[in-house]
């Protein structure tokens, strides 16, 4: 048995950047991976998916370069091969990058193999049997494949195995319009597939506004995307084509021929085989490891962190999740899990930026919330650019003058979100931004005059926004 300072699991968005810190203070560390450096994020997850978006938006302008005055001669086509050797080869500068480093890591030793508990401070790996007061768990999570029926019987996409795909799905029937089917499904539609979405609810992403989900359903539309809601008991099938899809959707019953089906209906935590159960770590219904606000497992001396701790599902979350371990730890400094503010971006085009709460949380939240709002129509720099789809909407809370929350669906959205997210952070006045003055032609120049416009929010009613 091989004894460690730390033991870190998984090498997705926080265990590189523990192992750096403990092993640049002296600890010995061992870190172990099963699969690819780098985990989702970098194989599977933002940066293929990012730069494949990237891709579908270079066909989209190439379709409309004509509205620019520029002339296209010739069919406009997407080499399939070509869009994924070029995301091969960002996701894969990213992995090595990772792996190098760790390899190379003084105080570092990396194995390569699954990781399971033995007991509350053992760890095997194939052979080998790893000891250490202190362990930490990242081992992120995987697709959901959904018990629907039929779906062992058909041949069935997860973001993972689409990140293979090198042709172009003639027909893509996509299980699931939240943030990751709407970003597959307006890429692959851009790429030139025919492509259908299936939501299960009432609408498209279902956690945001519903003016939000309403506007994001319209652009898919504009686009050619065939959007059916409230799609309940749906049924998969072998056909000669490809898979028969079948459900009863809010306009009756559908019946859609796919070359290929995408399930994406949520991600669940690689927790199921880590011999947690020998560890006395405890996990809730869902297998997501159940921590305090400084990511400390039930178990003294282990710890949990990004996705499989249920806290954050995004890369920010975990990376986040890492510093405030290792400055509780190595730094004497109390940071907290709920020190953190919501903030995430769905990466359609336009792509949305979200802050804080809702416009209906902020309407259960607080006494006096204000809003303020601008289509994106209004926006001088979306006009010029020629992609006015969108809005903004800022909330306030008009007592304690801070900002409550903010969602940016335009152009630059993903971006401009940050305005709002750091005067957050600083627990500012909203009159901070309101009399800033920001550079023209931006987005974010709109900002400050939104905030001069704020209305109660409660003399609005629900969805009474600028989608309309
Ligand atoms: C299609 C898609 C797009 C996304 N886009 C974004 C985005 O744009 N922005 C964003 O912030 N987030 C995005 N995410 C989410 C983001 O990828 C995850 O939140 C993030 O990767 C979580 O990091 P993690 O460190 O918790 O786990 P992971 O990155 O999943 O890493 C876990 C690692 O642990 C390893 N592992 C698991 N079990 C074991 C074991 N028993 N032994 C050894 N190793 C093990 C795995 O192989 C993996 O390498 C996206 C996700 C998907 C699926």
């Amino acid at each position: 048995m091989t004894n460690y300072d730390a033991i870190i699991i998984g090498t997705g968005q926080a265990g590189p950047f523990l192992a750096g810190r403990l092993a640049g203070a002296g600890r010995k560390v061992a870190i172990i991976e099963r699969k690819l450096f780098g985990g989702t994020c970098v194989n599977t997850g933002c940066t293929p998916t990012k730069a494949m978006v990237a891709s579908a938006y270079a066909a989209h302008l190439t379709h409309r370069a004509a509205e620019y005055g520029v002339m296209v001669s010739g069919a406009i086509s997407t080499d399939m091969k070509a869009v994924k050797a070029r995301k091969d080869a960002i996701a894969g500068k990213s992995r090595i990058g990772i792996e190098t480093w760790l390899k190379g890591m003084q105080n570092c030793t990396v194995y390569q193999s699954h990781a399971r508990f033995e007991s509350r401070k053992e760890i095997r790996v194939g052979s080998e049997l790893l000891s250490s007061d202190l362990i930490f768990i990242n081992v992120g999570g995987r697709a959901v494949v959904p018990s629907l029926p039929g779906v062992n019987a058909v041949p069935y996409l997860t973001n993972s195995s689409l990140m293979e795909v090198d042709f172009l799905p003639r027909r893509l029937v996509i299980v699931g319009g939240s943030y990751i089917g709407l970003e597959f499904g307006q890429m692959f539609r851009r790429f030139g597939s025919e492509v259908t979405i299936l939501e299960m609810g009432p609408h498209l992403v279902r956690r945001e506004d519903e003016d939000i989900s309403q506007a994001i359903e319209a652009i898919m539309g504009q686009e050619g995307i065939d959007v059916r809601l409230n799609s309940k008991c749906i049924g998969l099938s072998p056909h000669s084509e490809g898979v028969r899809v079948t459900a009863d959707c809010a306009e009756g019953s559908l019946e859609v021929i796919g070359s290929h089906v995408l399930l994406a209906v949520g991600r669940r935590p690689n927790t199921d085989d880590l011999g947690l159960e020998k560890a006395g770590v405890a996990t809730d219904h869902r297998g997501y490891i159940g921590v305090d606000e400084q990511l400390r497992t039930n178990v003294p001396g282990i710890w949990a962190l990004g996705d499989c701790n249920g806290r954050g599902a995004f890369t920010h979350t975990a990376y986040n999740d890492y510093e405030i371990v290792a400055a509780n730890l190595l730094d004497g400094d109390s940071r907290r899990v709920s020190d953190r503010i919501t903030a995430y971006n769905l990466y359609i085009d336009p792509p949305l930026g979200r802050a804080g709460l809702t416009e209906t949380e902020a309407r259960k939240s607080t006494r006096n919330p204000l809003i303020g709002q601008r289509p994106m129509t209004r926006v001088r720099r979306a006009v010029e650019k020629g992609e006015t789809n969108g809005f903004i909407k800022i909330l306030v809370d008009g007592d304690s003058k801070q900002i409550l929350g903010a969602a940016i669906l335009g152009m630059e959205g993903d971006e401009v979100i940050h305005c709002v997210l750091d005067l957050m952070y600083a627990k500012a006045h909203y009159t901070v931004m309101q009399r800033a003055m920001h550079i023209h032609p931006t987005v974010a120049e709109l900002l400050p005059t939104i905030l001069g416009e704020l209305k109660p929010l409660t003399s609005m009613a629900p969805k009474a926004t600028l989608a309309a």
